[in-house]
């Protein structure tokens, strides 16, 4: 067994702070992973928090992970020793069943789901029965040390910086899989609603493919920052602006984190369009199905993407020369970041440098 120290909530109303913990040496597929960077994602503290009520604790959060390979199982073949890497939301899944079969592993239909890189499997055991996985909690990239399957690890191309590279394994694959899977294309006009971490970068990577993009926000001070990264935005609840879009996107993607009506986007896509929801996990208000028939609109929703997406996004960004913006904390601001977060203060995605968390542990020895 390995030492670890991570930053844990034990409980939904604590704080981070520092955990003490194992993880097993190393298998024959695995990798081990000495954490350099790790982003701040909203469901970090929906997870922290227990606001989709099925967090286990000690809960160590983290799934926006870059770091360097410094062992390996004697059967990997995809990883060297001091390559830079990356791990995002999944570390397994069952690989037998048909969305695995078709490399859809963030759709695994097994009765865990897939292994979350926190929390365990996204099923409680207590739900599902059995646990495939044999763990029913799993600690996440505010920590030291990482040790994961081969396949579950992706390569962080040498020109993304390895800290912004980090957002892209979260907040740049589940923007982009839905982009790729309705196809945006050069010359589309695609609306993004909400700009935070997510949504600045679904903004980049929609502008990249060529499409023209519009930000929607609810933040005075945010249309001024969207025109600055060359976008157009509006405030959404300036009417006539609204007005004056309707029917006119080929693709929305929602990206805000919590409840909201998508009544008055549904009104700015085009015919045949889609609208897909990736920000909020939740049941949302009805949509008005006159407003969706007339023009067969649909209301569509999609979770993070699968691993060869992810590997695609870094790659594209590579390619592209974008990133997110990112605002670099020590993992002893963690608690503080969250509070940000959650009043949308960050611009636009906080990324721990794990050096801080090397030192506290030099500190203590
Ligand atoms: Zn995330
Ligand atoms: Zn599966």
């Amino acid at each position: 067994m390995i030492k670890v120290t991570g930053y844990a909530a034990k409980h939904s109303y604590s704080r981070l702070k520092p955990y003490e913990f194992e993880r097993e040496e190393a298998g024959a597929h695995e990798v081990e992973i000495d954490v350099l960077y790790c982003g701040v994602c909203h469901s970090d503290i929906h997870q922290v928090k227990n606001e989709w009520s099925n967090t286990v604790y000690p809960c160590v959060p983290g799934h926006e992970i870059v770091g360097r390979v410094t062992k390996v199982g004697p059967a990997v073949k995809r990883h060297a020793v001091g390559d830079i890497v990356g791990v995002g939301c999944m570390i397994d899944s069952c690989g037998q069943c048909e969305a695995c079969k078709c490399g859809d592993q963030n759709y695994c239909g097994s009765p865990n789901s897939w292994l979350a890189t926190y929390n365990g499997p996204m099923v409680p055991k207590s739900q599902a029965g059995e646990n495939i996985y044999g763990k029913d909690n799993t600690f996440g990239g505010y920590s030291n040390l990482l040790v994961v399957k081969e396949d579950f690890v992706l390569k962080i191309p040498a020109s993304l910086k390895p800290e912004v590279a980090a957002p892209i394994l979260c907040a740049g694959v589940t923007t982009y899989s839905p982009m790729k899977h309705w196809g945006v294309k050069a010359g589309d006009k695609v609306g993004i609603i909400g700009m935070g971490g997510l949504g600045h970068m679904a903004a980049k990577i929609a502008k990249a493919m060529g499409a023209e993009v519009t930000l929607f926000t609810t933040t005075k001070e945010k249309i001024e920052e969207a025109q600055k990264l060359g976008f157009q935005a509006v405030l959404e609840k300036d009417k006539k602006a609204l007005e004056e879009l309707e029917k006119s996107f080929d693709f929305m993607l929602s990206t805000v984190p919590e409840k909201h009506d998508l009544n008055p986007f549904v009104e700015l896509l085009k015919r045949d369009s889609v609208l897909c929801v990736v920000g909020a996990l939740e049941p949302l208000a009805p949509t008005d199905n006159m407003a969706m028939a007339q023009m067969r609109r649909s209301v569509a929703g999609s979770l993070i993407g699968n691993l060869a997406e992810t590997q695609e996004v870094l790659d594209f960004c590579a390619e592209h020369g974008i990133g997110p913006e990112i605002e670099m904390i020590r993992i002893q601001d963690v608690n503080d970041a969250y509070k940000k977060v959650e009043k949308g203060d960050v611009r636009f995605r906080y990324v721990i440098d794990m050096a801080s968390l090397k030192e506290e542990i030099a500190g203590e020895q």
